[in-house]
């Protein structure tokens, strides 16, 4: 933890050592498809879809919080597609998990396949079993989302590795600040930065983090050739954000603890899923792996019409798909076809003060259950 809070004290100081006297402290918006470039090219800036100094900028960000290097794009699915076409070759096996985000695996089915790349699914819950033979690539995400089941990072990448696999985590639902997928051996973190990392909802945005050279110039040139790049103003606010990140993630997640013992008692919750709950399944795990328990928490309540009663009418529930915003918001997964039950609510709790939020959320569940 000490040398997180290192990095989260340096954050927002990074660009202080590219400064020059009367230079502005936060990093200037460049936008640019043009740079000034007579005779050879050399080693400068070129072409605006090769090079920005303002994706510079987050990145330099991106890379300290990560403590490896990091290349930014315009979404996180941009970036799960540089991972996933740059890295996979016709003939290649992927293992994807069956109740994670699901636009991967529909990109799988639609686009991976008809190039050969052949694709499985398991849950979350049991990814170890089965083992890794045959797969080139392996993909987790832990906390799953929506349903916050955990794998064993640790047991996976030592498996996969064995068996000649790439490991790949999306990292989103925890940010650098709530899990370190790299530090259990996992080669490449992908990150939907339009989440908490950018913390607004705002803007779209993702990255790519690895200590792999060659992973790292594959999704580089992934970016450059594919035109997959980020907007320097996407990247400007994103650099912000990630300036207050270390502060909103912490309430956030503090919150999430305080509040999921009272939501786990609460008579109209059902069941309740969250990583710091000592009766959650994951428990064990996530203290092993997870630096923080992170602020999305999994409730159930009794019937469709509860979760939406408890959605639409709570004052300080922003009714939204999406999460990781200052403001709490919510929503009722099975609206989208993911395999929870129609009371399945997935709360992503804000930066709200806590009790204020509490008495909210308590009196929105008083009136959820009344059928
Ligand atoms: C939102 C999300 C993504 C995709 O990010 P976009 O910025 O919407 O493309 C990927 N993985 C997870 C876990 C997400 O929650």
């Amino acid at each position: 933890m000490t040398d997180l809070q290192q990095r989260a004290a340096e954050v927002a100081h990074i660009r202080r050592r590219h400064l020059a006297k009367g230079d502005p402290v936060p990093p200037p918006l460049t936008m640019a498809a043009m740079f000034h470039l007579p005779g050879e090219p050399g080693n400068f800036h070129q072409y605006g879809r090769s090079e920005n100094p303002t994706w510079e900028a987050v990145e330099e960000m991106l890379s300290h919080l990560e403590d490896a290097e990091a290349v930014a794009f315009p979404s996180g699915m941009a970036a799960i597609s540089a991972v996933l076409f740059g890295l996979l070759r016709a003939g290649d096996r992927v293992l994807l998990p069956s109740d994670a985000y699901y636009t991967p695996r529909v990109l799988a089915e639609r686009f991976l396949k008809s190039f050969g790349v052949t694709t499985d699914l398991r849950p979350t819950a049991s990814f170890m079993e089965g083992g890794f033979d045959g797969y080139r690539l392996v993909y987790v995400e832990t906390p799953s989302n929506p349903g916050l089941d955990l794998c064993d990072l640790s047991a996976v990448t030592s498996a996969a590795h064995e068996a000649g696999a790439l490991v790949v985590a999306d990292n989103t639902t925890m940010t650098p600040y709530g899990q370190r997928p790299l530090e259990f051996r996992v080669d490449v973190v992908v990150s939907a930065d339009t989440k908490a990392p950018n913390g607004h909802s705002d803007t779209l945005f993702g990255h790519v983090a690895s200590n792999d050279p060659t992973i790292v110039a594959a999704v580089r040139e992934w970016r450059k050739l594919s035109g997959s790049i980020p907007g320097p103003f996407e990247a400007w606010l994103v650099h912000r954000g990630l300036e207050t990140l270390d502060v909103r993630f912490d309430r956030m997640c503090r919150t999430a603890e305080t509040i999921a013992p009272r939501l786990s008692a609460h008579p109209a919750v059902r069941n309740i899923r969250f990583p710091g709950l000592p009766t959650d399944a994951s428990h064990d795990l996530a203290r092993t792996q997870m630096k923080r328990f992170g602020f999305l928490i999994g409730l159930t309540l009794a019937s469709e019409s509860a979760a939406e009663r408890f959605i639409n009418e709570c004052a300080l529930i922003q009714p939204a798909t999406s999460f990781g915003g200052v403001h709490t918001s919510a929503e009722r997964r099975a609206r989208w076809g993911d395999a929870v039950a129609p009371g399945f609510v997935r709360l992503s709790v804000g930066c709200e003060p806590t009790e204020e939020l509490w008495k909210a959320l308590e009196t929105a569940l008083d009136g959820a259950d009344q059928d």
